[in-house]
């Protein structure tokens, strides 16, 4: 415990302050500095072969070096955790010009020792230049930003020493040949589990160096410990109108902390505003829309298959300009169905990103760049939700949760293929055995775990990508005729994936809540309750 002597009168003693106040943290460092060098120094010695033999200079191994890391550490957290508290003893030691100068000197020496492991790790750095009072919120996002890169500069090399980026190749050359295999105990796939994917090896193709998206996005990514609120502020093809708490959202910009008013009655405002609003918050937007969906009168009679256009004969387009999105969503709206994929990233982010989304017509293949486009996407909404339009995904499950999470994008009137495989019993469910079955496309699954954020997007990835949604409404037409004749000439299992569809467009995206034993499952709405 820190201790400043303070005379009876009540007038601090300045300098013996500051010389208690270093001295004292002076002596913890030395203190875990000294008896952890001892006992690494110990080891060393014991070591026959001497020094050469050293994992750093005073350092036998590793696990030498990580105990004396560690210890300093602990008396580095301990010593902080005896510093007086805000609202606690800190007002008082603050009234002393010399317990503020030693945190003045022992901030800036921190900050300073920050900036270097930053800079170090070639991340924004500067921690020193900032405006103190309103830099603090700037200064913690670095921080984060910095611990999001160190973070990752160690999953690529533990997974180096593991070995599974053993190949030394940068990841997508042109004219790239996969090696034979290179596979982590992780990415291996298990034993199929009615999903119909086999027990093959699969390729983790990552990128070194890919610039963090999320650096880019106009909105920052929500990974507090909060609930997951629907990010949707209009609301196309409503029969029940957008509550006010989603309309309003961008407008009420006023938080009642800014308001000129007590703390108290600000905290008081705020859960005034949160519990009136609670029930829409997490709701499903289109819930009342999807509840009241008629069945779509294409499942009441025998389809007539399209057959799908050769790749070669079909445009397909990249679309990362909100000029071409728009495009997209005009001439989505003018068709009758379409299909819908999603690739995601989920390796290295906490809650994962949607790298891209492909969208095939029955004319047009588009790949949709989501890093890029991430705030725009929303216009989709309008294609998405419409209930004359049919949308096909293959195993939508995820897929609508990360519409919902990362793009505010909802779907009124799907058609799952895989719900529709299942149906049929087709034995194995997955799309490459549809693909064959249907089409006689072998499908090439070694790109399902790429690292979906590299860009530009290099051509195999691109086409793997495309072939995704290509062929899936042939595919949709197939399904639905076997549905029709397996059913006997009745619509009656065809309704049953329709609305088993409907069922999976009514989940909702939940954040995985953070307890004190790490993640916890399941949703955490429970935490406003
Ligand atoms: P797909 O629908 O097959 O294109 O997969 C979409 C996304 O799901 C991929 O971009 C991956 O992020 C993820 N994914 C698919 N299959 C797997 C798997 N076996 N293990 C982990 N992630 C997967
Ligand atoms: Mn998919
Ligand atoms: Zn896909």
């Amino acid at each position: 415990m820190l201790v400043l002597p303070i005379k009876p009168n009540g007038e601090e003693e300045k300098p013996s302050a500051v010389v208690s106040c270093h001295s004292h943290v002076q002596k913890l460092e030395m203190d875990s500095s000294n008896s952890d060098k001892q006992n690494n120094n110990q080891s060393v010695n014991e070591d026959p072969a001497g020094v050469d033999n050293e994992f750093c200079p005073g350092f036998k191994d590793v696990d030498a070096f990580v105990k004396y890391g560690l210890g300093t550490v602990v008396a580095a957290t301990k010593a902080s955790a005896s510093l007086p508290q805000v609202g606690d003893e800190y007002d008082l030691y603050r009234s002393f010009p010399g317990f503020q100068e030693f945190c003045e000197t022992q901030g800036d020496g921190l900050l300073h020792c920050m900036s270097q492991i930053m800079h170090h790790h070639g991340c924004r750095a500067h921690m020193r230049d900032r405006n103190k009072l309103t830099g603090l919120e700037e200064r913690f996002d670095l921080v984060v930003d910095s611990n999001d890169v160190i973070l990752e500069k160690v999953g690529i090399l533990l997974d180096d020493a593991a070995g599974v980026n053993r190949s030394q190749q940068p990841v997508m050359p042109a004219g790239f040949q996969p090696p034979k295999i290179v596979v982590s105990s992780w990415n291996r796939k298990g034993g199929d589990s009615g999903s119909g994917r086999s027990s093959e090896t699969f390729r983790l193709l990552q990128a070194k160096n890919v610039t963090r998206p999320q650096l880019k996005f106009r909105e920052k990514v929500d990974n507090s410990n909060t609930p997951f609120t629907p990010k949707i502020f209009v609301k196309p093809n409503a029969i029940k109108p957008l509550p006010s708490y989603f309309t309003n959202k961008h407008i009420r910009k006023e938080r009642p902390e800014d308001l000129d008013v007590p703390a108290a009655l600000a905290d008081f405002i705020h859960q005034q505003r949160t519990q009136e609003h609670v029930e829409d918050m997490f709701a499903h937007p289109y819930q009342y829309e999807l509840d009241h969906l008629a069945l779509p009168e294409n499942l009441l009679s025998k389809p007539e298959p399209q057959m799908y256009k050769p790749l070669a004969e079909t445009k397909c387009s990249f679309i990362d300009t909100l000029e071409d999105l728009v495009a997209v969503n005009e001439k989505l709206a003018k068709t009758s169905e379409f299909a819908v994929d999603l690739e995601h990233h989920s390796y290295r982010s906490f809650l994962g990103i949607t790298c891209l989304m492909q969208i095939s017509t029955r004319d047009e293949d588009f790949i949709i760049d989501t890093l890029e486009l991430r705030s725009e996407l929303y216009i989709l909404n309008e294609a998405f939700t419409d209930p004359a339009i049919v949308k096909v995904f293959h195993g939508a499950d995820s897929d609508i949760e990360w519409l919902q999470k990362d793009l505010g994008l909802y779907i009124v009137n799907m058609f799952d293929t895989h719900q529709a495989s299942r149906t049929l019993n087709l034995g194995r469910h997955s799309l490459d055995h549809l693909l064959k079955l249907f089409c006689n496309v072998d499908s090439d699954k070694r790109y399902q775990l790429a690292d979906w954020r590299i860009r530009p997007l290099p051509d195999e990835m691109f086409q793997y990508a495309r072939a995704d949604t290509h062929y899936l409404l042939y595919v949709y037409d197939r399904l639905r005729v076997d549905l029709w004749e397996v059913g006997n000439g009745q619509p009656a299992l065809l309704q049953m994936v329709w609305h088993k569809s409907k069922d999976i467009s009514l989940k909702k995206y939940m954040k995985p809540a953070l307890g004190r034993e790490g993640l916890a499952h399941g949703p955490i709405c429970h935490l406003l309750a």
